[in-house]
């Protein structure tokens, strides 16, 4: 069969496929500790799925408005104003599958082919391959000599005439990093400057450790907001990975076309699942707080003990679950480290060649303290046995 050009030019998911492959050695019956989950280990908050139950009895199982559930586009809207000091209406604000899903459309509603669109690497594995799939062109800035941070000057350098698009993850997966108010002031001065648009992907922005802030980039001024798209979810902050809900805000122009595009894609959201977005949203924060809390713990044991193999070493995360080790002392590819590490010692690990940067592996700290310890245990013993 003939495949259209496109499909030839992205690559299928490497983390869902190391998952699948570790997933598979467990269901053998094999020990495998897997430090490679995008996503958290907990179960969703019990008043989140009772409300989606609730829904579910009411009925509430038609197709929906397209940009979502009244309700819940204004829930969102008064989250954005309240905790992000963004002022987005509920017109201002789509309901998606997942922030994925968000990003993906946007690229749609936005890109012509050749457009630029500037991502900072390590990036998240998914942004090159969606620009593509619009036609644009992904314009990858290595960020290794800079803290995995793009500085001004590096975007300012970046920048031509074909530029659309800046992509922000702060925090960031896969390395963590959280960008300082001062930083997320310098870049949006620059995309103020140069006039392109910036969308910031704030999926991450409740698992912040140590003090650090999130801050929205648009919310420092009226040239840097109107040039903002903002994309999030539920998946992260309150363990919603599999109910498949995100939201783009933006401009109203832009959240209509984007609502166009999805009109004749997916139509709108699974129905009740938005009524537990909506419990999550109204609803007490503390479980937020409390597996925030979980993953600031595990954090701590696994920096520990990879702190103690000399020959790795990784800079302290303030956010998100990721750490992002360096391997190049090991002389592997990111690759055939991951392959030996998950044959030898039964450890899943993601290879930074996924997020663009090879001489790293993502270890996932969203996984339980007993799984953390033996895990790397079994990294030490990995790495020793690579010496010998
Ligand atoms: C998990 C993740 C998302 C969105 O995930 P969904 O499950 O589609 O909501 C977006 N960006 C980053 C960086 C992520 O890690």
């Amino acid at each position: 069969m003939k495949l259209a050009a496109r499909v030839g030019e992205v690559t299928p998911s490497l983390t869902l496929a190391i998952a699948a492959k570790a997933k598979a050695m467990k269901a053998e019956g094999v020990d495998v500790c897997s430090f490679s989950a995008g996503e958290p280990d907990f179960d969703t908050p019990a008043h989140i799925k009772a409300a989606a139950k609730q829904a579910l009895d009411e009925g509430k199982t038609k197709y929906g408005a397209v940009a979502g559930e009244p309700k819940l586009r204004e829930a969102i809207s008064h989250k954005l104003k309240t905790d992000n000091n963004l002022n987005y209406e509920a017109e201002n604000i789509i309901v998606t599958n997942g922030g994925k899903h968000s990003l993906f459309n946007l690229m749609l509603a936005l890109l012509n082919p050749g457009d630029e669109v500037i991502i900072p690497a390590p990036y998240w594995l998914s942004y090159p391959e969606m620009v593509k799939l619009a036609a644009g062109i992904p314009i990858i800035v290595d960020t290794a000599d800079t803290g995995c941070k793009l500085t001004p000057e590096q975007l300012n350098a970046a920048i031509t005439a074909k530029t659309k698009l800046l992509i922000l993850n702060s925090p960031s997966n896969p390395t963590g990093v959280v960008y300082t108010p001062a930083e997320i002031s310098a870049i949006a001065k620059v995309v103020v400057e140069r006039d392109i648009l910036v969308v910031s992907d704030e999926i991450y922005e409740k698992i912040v450790y140590d003090g650090a802030e999130h801050i929205s980039i648009g919310s420092l001024g009226e040239d840097i907001f109107a040039r903002t798209i903002i994309s999030s979810g539920f998946a992260k902050a309150y363990s919603m990975t599999g109910w498949r809900i995100g939201y783009l805000a933006g401009a109203k122009e832009l959240i209509k076309a984007v609502s166009t595009i999805q009109g004749h894609s997916t139509s709108n959201v699974c129905t009740f699942a938005q009524y537990g977005a909506i419990a999550a949203l109204q609803g007490s924060q503390d479980c937020v707080e409390q597996m925030r809390q979980a993953f600031a713990e595990r954090r701590k044991v696994m920096l520990q003990k990879l702190n103690e193999i000399p020959e790795l070493s990784c800079a302290k995360p303030d956010g998100a679950f990721y750490l992002f080790v360096n391997i190049g002392k090991t002389g592997l590819t990111s690759l055939e480290f991951c392959d030996a590490f998950l044959e030898k010692q039964q450890v899943a690990a993601i290879p930074g060649i996924a997020f663009g940067t090879d001489d790293c592996i993502r270890l996932s700290y969203a996984t339980d303290m007993a799984s953390i310890e033996k895990g790397m245990d079994r990294l030490d013993k990995f790495v020793s046995s690579l010496q010998a």
